[in-house]
């Protein structure tokens, strides 16, 4: 009885996770100008909406719309002459068809056996999982790896990352490629990056250069109380864990001390809310903290993100750094070297500054980055699926995660063999 009891219990507790997406919509918006972006920007407080990529006039915008706010949207958004169409009817829907896909791409054995490190890269790991890898990783790989506690999380969490290197980060000659994943805890599918990344320097390791010749900082979970919290409670979680009597989190990603608060907002319930001052979240400190002890030598800096396919970098505020040029001509070598090995079906990259190409943003990481003097500063946005498939936004299909890691790696090989050879020849001179 006890057994039937637990059981029941759990599968409510499984369902009970996505009942606040029960008859939530996704809609793409198409905005002429910026009156009408405007319009849809206003309604998101006042309606609950998470805009999941905001329409400007050269590109639609997806928004999700809680099941209450439809009709008020839609009569609001007509009203404006704002033009919309549904993609997800019953988000809810969808996100059991995610867990689903997920569930069964987990109880697939498609991996070495015989190798703990080896991680089977077709899946979507849990944060204990991640650690229990590292972990798994530095003891099989002691002469190479080191585990890092970067400091605690809002709810006291470890910040863990993987110092990667054949000099133990001794040998100041070489230069330093720091990458994170999952600063945004919503975007699963930038987990492979990291994962893929890992695999490649360690566990499956063919192209020796980039091990001896570069040292790695690589952290897959940035934001751990988000990520297991978008696990647990509500898969659309975006912020850290920030206690707020209204509303919950602090958006890392506007929170870094670089044009603080210009582009963002100041309501604690806004999916973009900067905090109370720069770094006042940990988790950004976590990663502040990084970029300052390794200053000198990080050459090329990835936050990878999702969903899209770009290749932005700053500033977030429209005005481009001294090297602004450099910094756009290596973000398109990253985005050709990810074309080559995409799928067919996705879009191109496009690459291009983060104002200019999607919408303006400040306190984010790859500006602050900038800002510290890392010459090659990128936010990267990953597809979440592959184009043929059924589900959007942020679900991931695990038939493309595999995929996603190892195209992402095509272009941070690309930008760390580009940043290897600028960091000799500037040594030389
Ligand atoms: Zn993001």
């Amino acid at each position: 009885m006890f057994r039937v009891f637990t059981a029941f219990l759990f599968i409510s507790v499984v369902y009970a996770k996505h009942e606040i997406y029960d008859g939530a919509s996704v809609y793409e918006v198409q905005v002429e100008n910026e009156a009408q972006s405007k319009v849809v920007s206003t309604l998101e407080e006042q309606l609950g909406l998470d805009i999941w990529s905001r329409p400007g006039p050269s590109r639609s915008g997806m928004v999700l719309v809680p099941k209450n706010s439809k009709e008020e949207f839609a009569y609001k958004l007509r009203l404006a002459g704002i033009k919309f169409q549904t993609t997800v009817d019953n988000v809810k829907e969808q996100l059991e068809i995610e867990d689903r896909l997920l569930a069964a791409a987990s109880d697939k054995i498609s991996y070495d056996r015989s190798n703990k490190a080896a991680l089977p890269l077709n899946r979507v790991y849990r944060w204990q999982e991640v650690e229990n890898h590292m972990v798994q990783l530095a003891q099989t790989y002691p002469d190479k790896v080191t585990l890092v506690n970067g400091g605690p999380t809002y709810e006291g969490r470890p910040v863990n990352y993987l110092r990667v290197s054949t000099t133990n980060f001794q040998d100041l000659s070489k230069p330093v490629v720091f990458i994170m994943s999952l600063l945004h805890s919503r975007e699963w599918i930038t987990q492979a990056a990291t994962l893929y990344a890992l695999d490649q320097l360690l566990v499956n390791n063919t192209e020796s250069d980039l091990i001896n010749d570069i040292d790695w900082i690589i952290m897959p979970t940035a934001n751990p109380d988000g990520y297991i919290f978008s696990h647990d409670s509500d898969r659309f979680w975006r912020k850290n864990r920030k206690y707020g009597r209204r509303c919950m989190g602090v958006d890392l990603n506007r929170n870094y001390d670089i044009n603080w608060g210009t582009e963002s907002s100041d309501s604690p319930c806004y999916e973009d809310y900067h905090g109370t001052e720069p770094f006042s979240e940990p988790e950004s400190v976590v990663t502040k903290k990084i970029l300052e002890e390794h200053q000198d030598r990080i050459q090329l800096f990835l936050d990878i993100h999702s969903y899209g396919s770009y290749v932005l970098y700053g500033y977030g505020n429209g005005e481009l750094p001294p090297n602004g040029e450099a910094l756009s001509s290596v973000g398109v070598l990253i985005g050709d070297a990810i074309d080559a090995a995409k799928l067919t079906n996705n879009p191109n990259y496009t690459v291009g500054n983060l104002a200019q190409t999607l919408y303006p943003a400040s306190g984010g990481s790859q500006d602050y980055a900038l800002s510290v003097g890392v010459p090659y500063s990128y936010c990267l946005e990953l597809p979440a699926f592959r184009g043929s498939s059924s589900i959007t936004g942020f679900l991931v299909d695990p038939e493309f995660i595999e995929q996603a890691g190892y195209e992402t790696w095509e272009g941070i090989k690309a930008g760390a063999r580009y940043a290897l050879n600028n960091y000799r020849m500037r040594k030389e001179i």
